[in-house]
């Protein structure tokens, strides 16, 4: 089967909102965790590549997107999109800028990446270049606090230019309102002028729409399309069949749920969580990362509904723990506990239903599983999703891999419920 579209994602939930979404368009998906070595997939029409590449030195993060690319193209993938986060998640070293610079040098001389963060669905929206999360600015959202990427100037032609030797423009909503060829129209006249990266205001899905649309009518080797799951769809929208996508069934097994979230959203659900909590504690991991990691994984044993190990809590607590460790070494003390939790879980507890919130957390459990490939099983929130995997075990096992501000606030109560 064609690869009518492929993604390269820089980070696990990034790549599974866009398959839940893509799939629920029509187009199916399967997602491999890293730079695809074997095969491509015989029965899905958009592979996602998951990186973990959103906070990853700038050089590692540009060599394996160049890298995938390469495989993708390899394979006769007739698109490839660079997904990012549709809260642009990103410091001024990068990593959107450089890895779109380098997406484009793959490309014909003078091509131009052309994107939105924009994804409505999700209350991100776009304008004047501006991005928005609800009706709050990005400055003023609680993405401000981000333990990695805090992100305070909502001006992303402003962040992304810092990110690029290239000159950066957006395309205005009026523009965008006039449809496919004016859209069209403003890119070739930027490109004229030596614009390289594109951005593209967008209010509502309709705009994804007539963006989708401009993208899909011209040379694939001169544009590289690019933002966050909601472009992603819109291009899905216009590719996808009408099929239904096959029914997967949950594999048998014991759940768990581990978050190394520090969002809002997160928080919440944490908070509405109505069974037994394990809190991981950054100072004694830093101590001694044995001593709490077995004791998580006794509580996950013992448990009697379902648990939650949980490295979550609120900005100044986050803060006072960073200025103590240093935030790399916090995030890597959480994320590698979590990740051998989640290993020793499955390999002596029969833990067989794992649901992860955080991006930079799935993509460090997904790495210690040992596993490749995800098949979307079950949307249950928009961009969030049971997909079916294999670890390294040879295990069959249904696992979520939840952004941070993603899902309603009772997730972690209802997401076992099977319709
Ligand atoms: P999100 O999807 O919400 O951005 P991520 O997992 O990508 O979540 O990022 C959150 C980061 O914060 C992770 O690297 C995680 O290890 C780190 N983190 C989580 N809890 C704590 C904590 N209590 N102290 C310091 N860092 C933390």
């Amino acid at each position: 089967m064609t690869v009518e579209l492929a993604v390269i994602a820089d980070d696990i939930t990034g790549a599974c909102d866009v398959a839940a979404g893509v799939s629920g368009a029509g187009l199916d998906a399967e997602v491999r965790i890293g730079v695809p070595g074997a095969a491509p997939p015989s029965d899905a029409a958009c592979v996602i590549v998951a990186l973990k590449s959103r906070t990853a030195p700038v050089t590692s993060a540009v060599d394996e997107s160049v890298a995938a690319a390469r495989v993708l193209r390899g394979w006769g993938a007739r698109r490839i999109y660079q997904k990012y986060c549709s809260t642009f998640d990103s410091t001024d070293a990068g990593n959107i800028g450089p890895v779109a610079d380098a997406l484009l040098a793959e490309l014909a001389p003078g091509a131009v990446s052309i994107g939105t963060p924009a994804t409505p669905a999700a209350r991100r929206t776009m304008h004047r270049g501006h991005l928005f999360v609800g009706d709050r600015l990005l400055s003023e959202s609680s993405l401000a606090q981000h333990p990695l990427t805090p992100m305070r100037d909502p001006d992303i032609v402003r962040v992304l230019g810092r990110q690029t030797s290239f000159l950066v423009a957006s395309v205005p909503i009026e523009r965008v309102h006039q449809g496919p060829a004016a859209i069209r129209a403003q890119v070739e006249a930027l490109r004229a002028r030596g614009v390289r990266h594109v951005l593209l205001d967008a209010i509502d899905d309709a705009d994804l729409d007539a963006a989708a649309a401009a993208l899909l009518d011209v040379d694939p080797g001169t544009v590289l399309p690019g933002g966050a799951a909601g472009l992603a769809v819109a291009l899905a929208r216009r590719l996808g069949s009408d099929a239904a996508s096959p029914v997967r069934h949950a594999p048998d097994g014991l759940p768990l749920i581990l978050s190394g979230s520090a969002s809002e959203r997160t928080r919440a659900q944490v908070a509405a969580h109505d069974g037994p909590v394990f809190v991981l504690d950054v100072d004694a991991l830093a101590a001694d990362a044995d001593g709490p990691i077995a004791e998580a994984v006794d509580f996950v044993a013992s448990a009697s509904a379902v648990p939650l190990v949980s490295a979550t809590a609120d900005p100044a607590r986050i803060r006072r723990t960073q200025e103590r460790w240093g935030a790399v070494r916090a995030a890597s003390l959480v994320e590698g506990a979590l990740a051998r939790i989640a290993a020793q879980a499955v390999e002596h507890h029969g833990i067989r239903r794992i649901l992860v919130a955080g991006g930079e957390t799935s993509g460090a459990i997904a790495a210690e599983l040992g596993v490749a490939t995800l098949r979307v099983r079950r949307v249950i929130a928009p961009g969030v999703a049971w997909t079916t995997a294999t670890d390294a075990g040879g295990r069959a096992l249904d696992l979520c891999f939840k952004s941070g501000n993603f899902g309603h606030e009772q997730l972690f109560v209802d997401a076992w419920e099977e319709s």
